[in-house]
């Protein structure tokens, strides 16, 4: 299956084509970086602008009850429920994951007060790391945070270990964690487990409550769609109902508008929220995830490997000559929703991709990455990119000084 037409053929018969039409992608454009952040839904600016317009312009104050602000974090969290594998209940909406990796993280480590190390891997995302490291300097108690290789990990669980705190698909080579696999191994060391599912919710199948995981925490711009700086979410086990997370305010109080002095929280997750949600950017995100009422995360699983596996095989026929080398595993099943390459002058290949309207993006030190969004992606969209990158290799035309100034968001 290697040439344009085999593509359209496989456009033709493909049974997620449909949602394509439900966002707005630029003219001529190939995304291929919804994995960083999603396209506008269609449905999403006639919303916000009744928010802004008759909610804030004309209904003011009244709104929280009037236009249900003060409980649209619930309906978004119900959403982000069904694509998890959780119930709406055990989710918060709000806040950034780094936010609520903070709160989840200092919930579980109390959970396991005998028990001083985070086990995590090289791969994730520093940002949760550095979250990690704060925590366990600061709670002065003797926590580390015990950083170990992808593939060691399973290795490294044992009976002294407070949390496991992985993301399951690395944000650089798209390799894939065992969920369940781990999650158990873990709870048969008597260990936690907080998964990070940035790159997982909109992209794969997740079930939280079916493999026990005890927290999680994701965003909703990546694949989920929710615009720029759209608020995240966490999940706390219902088994975990009592837990306490060090970072508390007036929106996790059972009562708020009691405004008593002691704090007296909601079971769960619900007594994670903190302060004031982003009512604008909550608005945007639950009309958003409207998107995803009718979809089969199989389905985009499916379709996603598809693609991924096409962009591989074309882009090594291609371009392998030019060095480009793939990162992370060749089985499908042990791979997320982005492919990335190894290659000399990345950030420059990216940049000249994107003069090209190519949208990809560039992960240092050496690393061009590309997103496979299903519901708005088709087949001959990744012919057509893999043509333009061996054009932009056999041509050198990365090579133009523009191309190689580093802007500060690669
Ligand atoms: C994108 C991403 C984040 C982002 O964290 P924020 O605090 O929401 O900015 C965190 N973890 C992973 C694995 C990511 O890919």
């Amino acid at each position: 299956m290697q040439n344009r037409k085999d593509c359209e053929a496989l456009d033709a018969t493909d049974e997620l084509a449909v949602y394509r039409t439900k966002f707005h992608i630029p003219e001529a454009t190939i995304y291929l970086d919804g994995n960083s952040l999603g396209p506008l839904p269609k449905g999403v600016s006639a919303r916000i602008v009744r928010a802004i317009d008759q909610e804030w312009g004309q209904d003011l104050i009244s709104s929280w009850n009037k236009n249900n602000w003060f409980v649209l974090a619930l309906s978004a969290a119900a959403k982000i429920g069904t694509l998890i594998g959780a119930a709406g209940k055990d989710i918060a909406v709000g806040d950034s994951i780094s936010v609520n990796l903070f709160k989840v993280l200092s919930a579980a480590l109390k959970l396991r007060p005998d028990r001083k190390i985070i086990l995590t891997d090289k791969g994730n995302f520093p940002s949760d790391i550095y979250v990690a490291e704060r925590l366990a300097t600061y709670l002065e108690q003797g926590h580390t945070v015990a950083i170990h290789a992808p593939e060691d990990i399973a290795a490294h669980i044992t009976k002294d270990i407070a949390v496991v705190m992985l993301t399951e698909i690395d944000y650089r080579t798209g390799n894939r964690h065992d969920m369940a696999a781990i999650t158990k191994a873990a709870h048969a060391a008597g260990a936690l487990v907080i998964w990070d599912l940035a790159h997982t919710a909109g992209a794969l199948p997740c079930n939280v409550m079916g493999i026990n995981a005890d927290f999680a925490v994701g965003c909703t711009y990546k694949y989920l769609n929710g615009g720029p700086g759209a608020p995240g979410f966490l999940f706390v086990h219902p088994d975990h109902a009592k837990t306490e997370s060090a970072l508390v305010g007036w929106w996790g109080h059972k009562h708020p508008f009691d405004f008593t002095l002691e704090f007296d929280g909601m079971n769960g997750a619900r007594g994670m929220q903190v302060g004031t949600a982003p009512i604008l950017s909550l608005t945007a995100l639950d009309e958003a995830l409207d998107v995803w009422k009718t979809v089969d995360m199989h389905k985009v699983q499916k379709k996603s490997q598809k693609l991924c596996q096409l962009f591989i095989d074309l882009a090594e026929k291609k371009c392998g000559k030019f060095g480009l080398k793939l990162s992370g595993s060749r089985d499908m099943s042990k791979r997320g929703s982005h492919v990335s390459f190894h290659v000399e002058n990345g950030y420059a290949v990216i940049q000249s991709l994107i003069a090209h309207k190519i949208i990809g993006d560039f992960r240092a030190p050496d690393m061009i990455r590309f997103g496979m969004a299903p519901l708005y992606l088709r087949y001959v969209d990744i012919y057509d990119a893999v043509e333009k990158l061996h054009m932009v290799l056999d041509q050198r035309l990365w090579a133009d000084p523009a191309y190689n100034q580093r802007l500060s968001v690669t």
